[in-house]
């Protein structure tokens, strides 16, 4: 039998994560979603789904199984505490939350129910490059990792952006990436803010990030949001006796009369299709189950406190600590013994 599930936000992640639950995967029906703007909701609703206007009643309905959060990043810890409340597998697009003490709050809702509900959106986790470039580091043969260099560069963001959200909904990504690449954990954050992109408007663009990890390797990132070429993901790690990076996606190599180019993926959808597709399907098999696997509320709170920091550190100028409580007793994705 089908999991039956309903999505909320509808917007560009949630329409593309329907098209996925709807033509992709299978073992799941989408039986009902919601947005604020009602219409955006109905034109993206698959033939039969009940349309909601308030994300309360979507996830109380008994037709609703396991819930699909897509709503932008402030509304995620009341839709969060609510698919916890109703005892609900729940897969949230990142950032989980956006605040420490709202982190803390979902956090502590998840224990005192006893089980795993909650898996974030945390998709490169489920990259095959990713994945390889992980096994190599795992593997030993290049020794330690000392250094991560990592670039998130997107073509362009909406207008709505504010100078923190390159901080709190992107920066998100590559600092749980190199917690789990590295099986490290972040104790410090430095930022610096170069020439900005004009493109980028009034927008602190680029931002060039320093996560300083227990192990002592350090990690710098360049975050652009206005780079107009493509969606460009990069990686590298510096190891004692080796260097290992990321490989470019394979494209087809064209020559013509303007040279030998590869081509860039637009965005995230590209870049990440068989990741997302992956992250869903292991997503599908475990609230088939009732729980939830993959990252964790412990992974969105490692990633917020970084944020957090980020921001700080923008103000101060200096190295801003990251400190974690101590790691609650549910089954999560434990990445070092740091924490
Ligand atoms: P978007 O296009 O702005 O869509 C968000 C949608 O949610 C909009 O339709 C918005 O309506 C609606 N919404 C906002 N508050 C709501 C609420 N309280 N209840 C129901 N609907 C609500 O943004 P997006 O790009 O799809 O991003 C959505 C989320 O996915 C964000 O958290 C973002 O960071 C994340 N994301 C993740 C990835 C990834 O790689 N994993 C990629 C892209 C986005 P209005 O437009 O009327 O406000």
């Amino acid at each position: 039998m089908s999991l039956r599930i309903g999505v909320i936000g509808t917007g560009m992640i949630g329409q593309d994560h329907i098209r996925r639950l709807t033509q992709v995967l299978s073992g799941v029906e989408v039986v009902a979603v919601s947005d604020i703007d009602l219409d955006r909701a109905k034109a993206a609703a698959p033939e039969g789904a009940d349309v909601f206007d308030r994300p309360e009643a979507l996830i109380g309905a008994d037709r609703v199984q396991a819930v699909v959060i897509c709503s932008w990043g402030p509304a995620h810890e009341e839709q969060l505490l609510a698919c916890i409340a109703a005892g609900k597998p729940v897969f949230c697009e990142k950032p989980l939350v956006t605040s420490e003490a709202a982190v803390l709050r979902v956090m502590d809702a998840e224990v005192e129910f006893g089980r795993r509900l909650v898996q974030v959106g945390f998709m490169r986790r489920f990259d095959a490059d990713y994945r390889r470039l992980k096994a190599v580091i795992d593997g030993g043969t290049l020794g330690a990792p000392l250094l991560y260099h990592s670039a998130h560069r997107n073509a362009s963001v909406p207008e709505t952006w504010t100078s923190d959200m390159p901080l709190t909904d992107t920066l998100v990504h590559d600092a749980d990436i190199s917690r789990w690449l590295l099986g490290d954990a972040v104790t410090g954050v430095e930022v610096r803010v170069p020439r900005r992109n004009r493109r980028g408007k009034d927008l602190r663009d680029p931002a060039f990030v320093l996560l300083h990890m227990v192990s002592g390797a350090i990690v710098d990132v360049e975050i652009s949001v206005n780079i107009a070429y493509g969606y460009d993901i990069r990686g590298e790690v510096s190891c004692e006796e080796g260097v290992a990076s990321l490989p470019n996606r394979p494209a087809p190599v064209v020559s013509d009369r303007h040279g030998i180019r590869q081509a860039i993926p637009d965005d995230w959808r590209e870049r990440f299709i068989e990741a997302y597709d992956r992250e869903f399907h292991e997503w599908i098999v475990a609230a088939g189950e009732g729980t939830a696997t993959g990252p964790s509320t412990w992974d969105g709170y490692a990633a917020t406190l970084v944020a957090d920091a980020a921001l700080r550190a923008v103000d101060s100028g200096r190295l801003e600590p990251v400190t974690m409580r101590k790691k609650p007793p549910l089954n999560g994705t434990a990445v070092s013994a740091a924490e």
